[in-house]
């Protein structure tokens, strides 16, 4: 069976379409990132140990993040941010491990120089019931100036997923939660199936984010960056 082709993603900085792989290629030529360096650089801003990071949903390798994180930054900076961007329910407990479930915790407090290391793997782990799993994989570090005053800066982030509609093959916009727990259908539905759709047990269709957590718990997005 052919591969299924990997889910692209968009830069931060231009906009442009870009692969998984060619993320660290684009941003060297990206004449926005390019600019957002040099300003950074021209800043009072304290040089400092800068972290590069790849976010992967455990299970999903469609969702994916590519983030900047100071060193000085503690992890807790980096849950609250996945908690914004892709996470955040009902406010459930979260930890960061290595390992994963029955591995070793790293405490929230601990800083992003304590811990990384480029090839580490950290597993966050969001609502111990129906539990979001995302790999946290430390890409690279370099010496300078962070490019905005926050701890973690967005540089990529993959497109959301491509759905069809169950009842017709359009695009979809839409998820219907009972369709998928009550009736094993994908539950995805276009404008028009959405406004006919007769489910409403878990509440009406919701609208299709680009977040792994689509779907699970209460979860109904918005899948934005906190900044
Ligand atoms: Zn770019
Ligand atoms: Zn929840
Ligand atoms: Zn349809
Ligand atoms: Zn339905």
């Amino acid at each position: 069976m052919p591969r299924r082709p990997e889910n692209p993603g968009t830069c931060a900085y231009c906009g442009e379409i870009i692969t998984k792989r060619g993320v660290s290629k684009h941003l060297e030529k990206c004449p926005k990132r390019q600019e957002a360096l040099a300003s950074a650089a021209a800043s009072n801003r304290p040089v400092e140990t800068l972290w590069h990071l790849r976010v992967l949903d455990a299970y999903n390798k469609d969702f994916w993040l590519d983030l900047e994180m100071v060193g000085s930054a503690s992890l807790d900076k980096l849950d609250k941010y996945l908690r914004a961007i892709w996470l955040e329910c009902c406010g459930h407990l979260s930890e960061f491990t290595i390992g994963g479930w029955g591995g070793t915790e790293i405490g929230k407090a601990r800083k992003a120089n304590a811990i990384f290391e480029p090839g580490l793997v950290l597993r966050h782990l969001y609502d111990f019931g129906t539990t979001s799993d995302t790999d946290i994989k430390v890409v690279r570090s370099w010496e300078g100036k962070p490019t905005t005053k926050h701890p973690i800066a967005l540089l990529a982030r993959n497109r959301i997923p491509e759905a069809s509609c169950q009842e017709c093959g359009q695009p979809a916009q839409w998820l219907c939660i009972e369709c998928v727990y009550e009736e094993d259908k994908s539950g995805y539905l276009c404008d028009e199936h959405m406004e006919e759709h007769p489910h409403e047990i878990y509440g009406e269709p919701m609208p299709l984010v680009n977040s792994p957590r689509t779907g699970m718990c209460g979860y109904d997005g918005p899948a934005e960056p906190p900044y």
